[in-house]
């Protein structure tokens, strides 16, 4: 028989999945654009790959015990990726949330048992009200608590060295020429870039997807609504060394090519992965034929379906040219 002992244990190995119509409506691609679908891991998300790392290496180094209780900020998929991990070992979870995340994402965490503490989104950092500020105090307070601290926990960088990078590898047979991925903690684009620039000795150009307004690709800070990617201030769990070059994708043209995705592809995922599917179509405009693009498409989009996938919630922020209706369907060859 096969099969295994835990649905935490089915982390990773998820598959390659070629664009069609969203390159065919695009006269300049011939190169090869695949979707690595991460939404296919057992919590919906990449972050699935990180929380089992994370936690061994609490476990390995006594700052976890048998009974004590994970807090981290989160806005939601490292959450349940923790959650599932938590659940498999017996730990408690508190997670600090910023307010402006999906409902549907806080809804998922309570329904795998966690307690949620919602936070306000527009403090910076070291405000003793952000979610940072809010985690840090409860993982004082909270006798046997951990706080795995995604953004300065290099178990997540390593976790994406160590899997989705060399997956990436063996499912292109080494033929892989650019990969893009979105940025958050960066883990995802720190740990598969090294690992994919040390096996093609420096030859891959990584691509960063970045949202307008955020650091990492310079311009203006400020506010956008694409979820779970861009930051003001740089984690010690990204890596600017790995990227090659950024992309700046608006929300509009994130919400629209998200749209897309669903509606032409069957690619049901959140709005930062059309914000990187809009950096891997411009990446791969002008590329020779034999040129093999990699795009990570980070979480499924069920958690926003009360958001990017509704028309008013759309419309009432000034997207209404995402909602899909005007945009003409090239149809899948
Ligand atoms: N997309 C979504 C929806 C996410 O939740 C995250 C994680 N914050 C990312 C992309 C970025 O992944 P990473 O933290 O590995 O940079």
């Amino acid at each position: 028989m096969r099969y295994a002992s835990h649905i935490a244990d089915l982390a990773g190995n998820t598959p390659l999945v070629r664009l069609n119509a969203v390159t065919a409506g695009d006269p300049g691609i011939r190169a090869t654009v695949l979707a690595k679908v991460e939404y296919l891991n057992p919590g919906g998300s990449a972050k699935d790959r990180i929380a089992s790392r994370i936690i061994d290496a609490a476990e390995r180094d006594g700052l976890l015990q048998p009974g004590g209780t994970i807090v981290e900020p989160t806005s939601g998929n490292t959450g349940v990726g923790l959650a599932l991990v938590a659940l498999q070992r017996g730990y408690r979870m508190v997670f600090v949330v910023p307010d402006k995340f999906a409902g549907e994402k806080v809804a998922v965490l309570k329904a795998y048992g966690a307690e949620v503490v919602m936070t306000p989104t527009n403090v910076p950092p070291e405000h003793p009200d952000s979610y940072y500020s809010v985690s840090d105090r409860l993982a004082r307070e909270i006798p046997g608590a951990f706080k795995p601290n995604q953004f300065a926990n290099l178990n997540g960088p390593r976790a994406h060295y160590e899997t989705t990078g060399p997956e990436i590898w063996r499912d292109t047979d080494g033929r892989v020429t650019h990969v893009v991925a979105g940025i958050g903690t960066g883990g995802t684009i720190s740990g598969t870039g090294r690992f994919l620039k040390e096996a093609t000795a420096g030859e891959i150009v990584v691509v960063g997807a970045d949202p307008e307004g955020s650091i990492y690709s310079g311009g203006p800070i400020h506010g956008y609504a694409v979820e779970g990617v861009g930051e003001d201030f740089y984690p010690a769990t990204f890596d600017p060394g790995v990227v090659d070059r950024y992309e700046r994708v608006s929300d509009a043209e994130s919400f629209a090519m998200t749209r897309r995705l669903t509606r032409e592809e069957g690619l049901l995922v959140g709005g930062s992965s059309g914000m990187a599917v809009v950096a891997a179509l411009r990446t791969a405009r002008e590329l020779p034929e034999d040129a093999v693009v990699i795009v990570v498409l980070p979480d499924h989009g069920r958690g926003y379906l009360s958001k990017l996938y509704d028309d008013a919630w759309l419309e009432a922020r000034g997207f209404a040219m995402c909602t899909g209706t005007e945009i003409p369907t090239t149809g899948a060859h």
